[in-house]
């Protein structure tokens, strides 16, 4: 029976994240011939005219739900929405980002249709009917190899940022654009306000490019030469919980077991002991660069480069090496 895959695309100050149009290609990835790729856009008023990028990145169509009500990120207003457009496309699957929206709103919806889940997929490989999921365990120590058990259940699938490549998007393809009536819902709750707690623009957890510090950066101002360092080379910063518990900055720089979980494709840390609980949300980075003045630190054993030095000596030069050579 031909499936439905239905993407649920995340926007974040009126741009899609890029881990949107990886979904899509993880759909279009687990999908067989005859199944059909659509994607459902949530949000405040001006949400719709995002439609047409998903439509380069693959989607033949897309449902857009628009309502004061979802300018902001809320469970249950989100996941009434979702399940409004499930019930019109009937789905097979839904794919979404596993990100903070996507963990919140994957499980509370896969309740609501009784599907399985499979969250945090890395990789996905289709072989005649069974579609295999990926996904890291025990702080990517070990990888689990899923697949459902009945391909015509509905599935809900988290996709990991940054580990599946978004296809080529193709301006020319066209898709339908569906408008979904949604009149506003009595909430048990209401999110009046999103503060930001990070300054920078950049995704952390979407991020090429992630410069963290760690206690070894000292104070919050030990923080501006690995802003600089991230500014030069298009990344973001992030911490430990070390630097985050001693006050230097904020908690939602975090990595690691209970901050975020990165993968990108050059992780830079500096000051990090490199315990694992922070091991457990960088060591799947591609390329691990550890600048640590102690040669024990255990860092260095999951790093590709070591650099055994004072950070702030360290940090500066890098930046005014990669400035020269980014010009
Ligand atoms: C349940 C639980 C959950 C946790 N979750 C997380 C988590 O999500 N993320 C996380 O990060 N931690 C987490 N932790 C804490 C973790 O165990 C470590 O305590 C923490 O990661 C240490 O942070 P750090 O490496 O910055 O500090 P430290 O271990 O103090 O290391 C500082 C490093 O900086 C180096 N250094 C000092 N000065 C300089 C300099 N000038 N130049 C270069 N190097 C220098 C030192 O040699 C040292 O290696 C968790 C702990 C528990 C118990």
């Amino acid at each position: 029976m031909a499936k439905t895959f239905l993407v649920v695309a995340e926007a974040r100050g009126g741009k899609l994240r890029q881990v949107s149009f990886e979904a899509l290609r993880a759909a279009q990835l687990s999908a067989a011939e005859g199944d059909s790729i659509t994607a459902v856009l949530i949000g405040g008023s001006g949400s719709g005219t995002l439609a047409t990028e998903l439509a380069a990145y693959g989607a033949s169509s897309i449902y857009v739900v628009e309502n004061s009500a979802l300018e902001h990120y809320n469970s249950e207003a989100y996941a009434s929405a979702l399940l409004a457009v499930a019930d019109t496309v009937q789905p097979g699957a839904i794919y979404l980002g596993h990100t903070a929206i996507g963990r919140d709103l994957a499980p509370l919806v896969a309740a609501r249709l009784a599907a399985g889940q499979i969250s945090d997929v890395t990789a996905i490989a289709r072989s005649g009917d069974t579609v295999q999921f990926t996904r890291p365990l025990y702080a990517g120590k070990a990888v689990e190899k899923k697949a459902f058990t009945d391909p015509n259940d509905i599935w809900v699938v988290t996709i990991r940022p940054n580990n599946i490549a978004a296809s080529e998007p193709d301006a020319s393809r066209l898709a339908s654009v569906i408008d979904v009536a949604y009149p506003a819902p009595s909430l048990r709750s209401i999110v009046r306000e999103v503060v930001k707690k990070t300054s920078g623009t950049i995704d952390l957890a979407e991020a090429k490019i992630v410069v963290s510090g760690g206690r070894g950066v000292r104070s919050a101002e030990g923080f501006q030469p690995l802003e600089e360092l991230a500014a030069v080379l298009g990344g973001a910063v992030g911490a430990s919980r070390g630097a985050c518990d001693a006050g230097y900055c904020e908690y939602a720089m975090q990595i690691g077991q209970t901050g975020k979980v990165v993968t990108p494709e050059i992780y830079i840390a500096c000051g990090i002991s490199g315990a694992i609980q922070h091991l457990a949300g960088m060591s799947s980075s591609r390329v691990i660069i550890a600048i640590n003045k102690d040669v024990e630190a255990p860092i260095f054993k999951v790093a590709d480069y070591g650099i055994v030095g004072d950070l702030f000596e360290v940090v500066p030069l890098l930046t005014e090496e990669f400035r020269q050579l980014l010009k």
